[in-house]
């Protein structure tokens, strides 16, 4: 009988040596989160800390289209595509005040490629293009990963590639237009001058 006994309160000594640091945790403070309820903080550039370089965000109200971004970039996951702004015609200005020197019609981000360098950020003259906190990406839909960005009218199902433009489609043909006109009359004053040239020659030498 005092062996039965015994047996049993070795087994249950070994449970609780075996439970021993669990059951010890029950009394320390959690060093887990409850993920996604619950989230440590994520370093945003203020009280001294860097930035984190998390997900990109895009103001098209200060980018000129200038590309350095895009040359910069050593996976190549920025595109896009810039429209001259038609001097004399235009006169658009930039949120910081800047003259604009060109629109842009087309900007997207690879964010499958992106490795997070920030060497996009630190070319920008305007600080157009800058890191967030954001950085899920999941989502229960696919298109859900993208809809934040995405323009309405564009086709959401196209993976991390995340678009920034601000310009409607109208938008966008009206300033090809006027672009247009712009560079034909430039075209046409330019031929007029080198017909009257040669023209004003010939009268200077005859008198
Ligand atoms: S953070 Fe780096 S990899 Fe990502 S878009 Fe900018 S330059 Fe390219
Ligand atoms: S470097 Fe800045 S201003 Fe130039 S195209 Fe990129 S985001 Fe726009």
């Amino acid at each position: 009988m005092i062996n039965y006994i015994k047996s049993i309160w070795e087994g249950l000594w070994t449970v609780l040596v075996g439970m021993r640091i669990t059951l010890l945790h029950l009394f320390v403070r959690n060093v887990t989160i409850q993920y996604p309820k619950e989230r440590f903080p994520i370093p945003d550039g203020t009280n001294g800390t860097a930035m984190a370089r998390n997900r990109l965000e895009l103001d098209m109200d200060l980018c000129d289209g200038c590309k350095r971004c895009s040359r910069a970039c050593p996976v190549n996951c920025i595109e896009l595509d810039i429209l001259q702004v038609a001097k004399g015609v235009e006169q658009p200005i930039l949120k910081n005040g800047d003259k604009r020197n060109a629109w842009v019609p087309s900007y997207e981000i690879d964010f499958a490629k992106c490795c997070f360098c920030g060497l996009c950020t630190s070319v920008c003259p305007t600080d157009a293009i800058k890191h967030t906190t954001e950085f899920e990406y999941s989502s229960y839909k696919r298109s859900g990963t993208v809809s934040y960005y995405f323009d309405d009218k564009k086709d959401y199902d196209r993976g991390l590639k995340f678009s920034f433009i601000n310009l409607t489609e109208a938008e966008i043909e009206e300033k090809k237009r006027v672009l247009a006109e712009f560079k034909a009359q430039q075209a046409a004053a330019k031929a007029a001058a080198t017909v009257a040239k040669p023209e004003a020659q010939t009268e200077a030498k005859t008198e």
